[in-house]
C-alpha cells in the first residue's frame, strides 16, 4: 500500500471558470479537474471524480443488497424490438438515441431498462415460488435530452443505478416499494442531502403510486408545493380539488359585447365593467375564461390544435401541461396556424362561435380536429366571460353546461402559494429542488405487453406486478458538490472525499519530505486515503490546489517541523491547529469521527 503523489496524479487545476458553467458545482467539478467535457451533456471522468463516483456507487450498493437486491449488467445497446412492443421506440420521441447497426437493424441507446428487466425475469422464471425478486444495475444511461445543462446535472450520457421490483401481487409490489423508499431514505441521509420526497406523476407510463426524491436547491428544475399538514408534491401532480357543479339554468341568458381592442385579460375585465358593469360586484380577472391554444404534436408527428379553456387570471404551467400531455408535446400555435383554422380568431377565441347564429364552436360541435379542454374550475353551472370568435367582440354569461361543454378536465393551471392543499392541509408554499430519486408502482404495464406470466399456487398463469426504481449516480455527485462547495471550491464530506488526507510539504527542507512520507504511511495504515503534495511549487499554489479539490483534511508540514509540530485543517469548518508530529495520525482520525454524516451510515 502506497499514497498518492500530487506530482504523479492526473489532474490540473483552473484558474478560469469553463465558459458554459452555470452553477457552482459544475464550475468547480471542472475546476478542480474531476470531469471534462467532451460533447455537450457528455462527459469524461478524471480520477479525482472517479474515485467519487466509486464512493457514491458503494453507498448505492449497500443499500440496495441491504434490501436483497441482487446486481446484474445489461448492455446500453439494445435491440429496438422490445421497445417497440412497449410503445416506447415511438413514445419517447426526440429523447431516445437511435442508431442501425451495418446490416440496418435499428438499435437504440437505452434511457432506462423496463422492458430488458422484464424479458429477463421472463427468460427465466415460471413459478410463483420464484417471486419476490429484486434486480438492479449502476449503469450508463443515454437520453438526447434537449437542454442538457449544469456538467453532469443533466447529461445526455449519465449513470443511473436502476432496479425492479417482481411480484405475483399488489401486496408484494408495496412492501418492495416501501423497501425501496427506505433505502432511498438512507442513500440520501448518507449522501448528506437535504430532500423532500414528494408525490410524483405517473404519466403515461401507466402505474400508480409514485414519488419523487428532491434535493432542496434554488438551482433546481423541479418546483414542488408543501403544506402545513405534510402534503408535499411534484407542482406536475398536483390535482386541483373539483368544484361541485352549479345549476346552468340559474344565469341571465349570453350576451355580447363590444370590446375593441381588449386582446388581454387586464383590458377585457377592464372594458366588460365599463360596458357590461355587474350589479352586485365588478367583473374580476376570474370571471374570464381564458382560452388558450397549442398545437399538440403525438408522438407519431401527428398534429392537431388544442384548446385549454381556464380562469383567466391563471396561466398555463408550461411544466405541468408538458406532463399531462406526455409523450405528446405542445408547441406554440403560430400565425400560420390560425390561417389554417379560420374559425379561431386570435385573440378572441371563445368556446361559442357569435359570428353569425351563436354556434358551439369547440366541445360538440367543433372544428374537425380541434381539442377543447377545461380546467378542473371550468364546471358545470358556472357562469364566464369569454371571447367570441370575433374580433372586438367578447361574450358575458356564457355558460358551461348550458352554452357550451368540453371535450374534458385538463389540470395544468398554474400553481400558486396559498392556492388550498388538494387534501385540506392548508394553504401550499413552494419551493425548488432537484429530482435525485423516483420510485414508481409501474404495475402490470411492461409485464402485460411483453408477456411475463408466471404459475400461481392453484397452476393457473398470472401476470406479474412490477416496480421500477431509478437514482442518479453522476447527478448525485453533482449534487454533493452543489450542496457543499463554498466560494474556495469544492468541500467534500469526509464519506465521499477522493481521498481523505492531504498533506502539503510546505517547503524544501528533506527533513519534511521525510515526515510527510512517515506520517502518509502511518495514516494509511489506519485505513485512510492520503495524496502528498511533493511539488515543486509554492506553498500557496499547494494551499489553493487544497481547497478547490477539497480534501477534508490537510496536513501542512512546513516551518513547525523544526519544532516537532505540524498544522492540521479541516476543509469543512475551516478550523486549524498545531498539533505535535507525533499526535497528527490521531488528530486527523478525531476530525473525521466527528464527521456526522458518517455516522449515520
Ligand atoms: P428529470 O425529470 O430530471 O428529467 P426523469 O424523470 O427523466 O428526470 P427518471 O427517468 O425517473 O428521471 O430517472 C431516474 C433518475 O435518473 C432521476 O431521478 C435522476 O436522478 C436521474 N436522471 C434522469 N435524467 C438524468 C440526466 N439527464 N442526467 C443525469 N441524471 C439523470
Ligand atoms: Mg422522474
Amino acid at each position: 500500500m502506497s499514497y498518492a503523489k500530487m506530482s504523479k496524479l492526473f489532474v490540473r487545476t483552473l484558474r478560469q471558470d469553463p465558459a458554459d458553467a452555470e452553477v457552482p458545482s459544475h464550475r468547480w467539478l471542472v475546476r478542480a479537474g474531476y470531469i471534462r467535457r467532451a460533447a455537450p451533456g457528455v462527459y469524461t471522468w478524471l480520477p479525482l471524480g472517479l474515485r467519487v463516483l466509486a464512493r457514491v456507487e458503494a453507498i448505492i450498493r449497500e443499500e440496495m443488497e441491504a434490501i436483497g437486491a441482487q446486481e446484474v449488467h445489461f448492455p446500453a445497446l439494445l435491440p429496438r424490438e422490445p421497445y417497440e412492443q412497449t410503445n416506447r421506440w415511438t413514445e419517447y420521441g426526440p429523447n431516445l438515441f437511435r442508431l442501425k447497426d451495418r446490416k440496418g437493424q435499428d438499435m437504440l441507446l437505452g434511457p432506462t431498462h423496463e422492458e430488458m428487466f422484464t424479458l429477463l425475469v421472463k427468460d427465466l422464471y415460471s413459478s410463483y415460488k420464484d417471486l419476490p425478486v429484486i434486480l438492479y444495475q449502476i449503469q450508463t444511461k443515454y437520453r438526447d435530452e434537449a437542454r442538457p445543462r449544469a456538467g453532469v446535472l443533466r447529461g445526455r450520457e449519465f449513470i443511473m443505478k436502476d432496479s425492479y421490483s417482481f411480484d405475483i401481487d399488489d401486496e408484494g409490489l408495496e412492501v418492495n416499494y416501501v423497501k425501496h423508499r427506505q433505502a432511498y431514505q438512507r442513500i440520501m441521509d448518507r449522501l448528506g442531502l437535504d430532500y423532500v420526497i414528494v408525490k410524483a406523476m405517473s404519466g403515461a407510463m401507466g402505474g400508480s403510486r409514485s414519488e419523487e426524491f428532491l434535493a432542496l436547491s434554488d438551482n433546481g428544475e423541479d418546483t414542488f408545493v408543501r403544506s402545513p399538514g405534510g402534503y408535499a408534491a411534484n407542482v406536475e401532480a398536483v390535482s386541483v380539488g373539483a368544484v361541485a357543479p352549479g345549476d346552468p339554468t340559474s344565469f341571465p341568458p349570453a350576451r355580447t359585447v363590444s370590446t375593441p381592442g381588449a386582446g388581454t385579460i387586464a383590458t377585457l375585465v377592464e372594458a366588460v365593467n365599463q360596458s357590461a358593469p355587474r350589479t352586485d360586484r365588478a367583473w374580476e380577472a376570474s370571471d374570464t375564461l381564458k382560452n388558450v391554444v397549442f398545437m399538440r404534436v403525438a408522438a407519431d408527428g401527428k398534429r392537431s390544435p388544442l384548446i385549454i379553456g381556464l380562469p383567466g387570471d391563471r396561466d398555463v404551467d408550461e411544466k405541468r401541461l408538458e406532463a399531462a400531455l406526455s409523450p405528446d408535446q405542445a408547441e406554440p400555435f403560430t400565425d400560420e396556424d390560425f390561417v389554417s383554422f379560420p374559425d379561431l380568431v386570435k385573440g378572441y377565441i371563445g368556446p361559442v362561435s357569435f359570428s353569425g347564429e351563436p354556434t358551439a364552436l369547440l366541445g360538440a360541435d367543433r372544428p374537425a380536429g380541434v381539442t377543447y379542454l377545461t380546467d378542473p374550475r371550468v364546471v358545470t353551472g358556472t357562469s364566464w366571460v369569454s371571447g367570441a370568435n370575433v374580433v372586438d367582440t367578447h361574450v358575458v354569461n356564457l355558460v358551461m353546461g348550458r352554452d357550451f361543454t368540453s371535450d374534458g378536465v385538463i389540470d395544468v393551471a398554474e400553481i400558486r402559494p396559498g392556492d388550498p392543499a388538494p387534501d385540506g392541509s392548508g394553504p401550499l408554499s413552494l419551493a425548488r429542488g432537484v429530482e435525485m430519486g423516483h420510485i414508481f408502482q409501474l404495475g402490470r404495464k411492461y409485464a402485460e405487453a411483453l408477456g411475463l406470466k408466471v404459475l400461481d399456487a392453484q397452476g393457473k398463469l398470472v401476470t406479474v406486478t412490477m416496480g421500477s426504481y431509478g437514482i442518479g449516480v453522476t447527478r448525485a455527485v453533482a449534487m454533493v458538490a452543489e450542496a457543499t462547495c463554498d466560494e474556495k471550491g469544492l468541500a467534500w464530506p469526509r464519506n465521499l472525499a477522493p481521498y481523505d488526507v492531504i498533506i502539503v510539504i510546505a517547503g524544501k527542507d528533506p527533513a519534511m519530505v521525510d515526515a510527510a512520507d512517515r506520517l502518509a504511511t502511518d495514516l494509511e495504515l489506519e485505513g485512510l486515503e492520503v495524496v502528498v503534495d511533493d511539488r515543486a511549487v509554492s506553498p500557496g499554489v499547494k494551499f489553493a490546489d487544497a481547497e478547490i479539490i477539497g480534501f477534508p483534511t490537510s496536513v501542512i508540514v512546513g516551518r513547525g517541523l523544526k519544532d516537532g509540530v505540524v498544522e492540521v485543517r479541516d476543509r469543512l469548518s475551516g478550523e486549524s491547529s498545531s498539533v505535535p508530529l507525533a499526535e497528527a495520525v490521531g488528530a486527523v482520525l478525531r476530525l473525521g469521527q466527528s464527521d456526522p454524516v458518517e455516522d449515520l451510515a
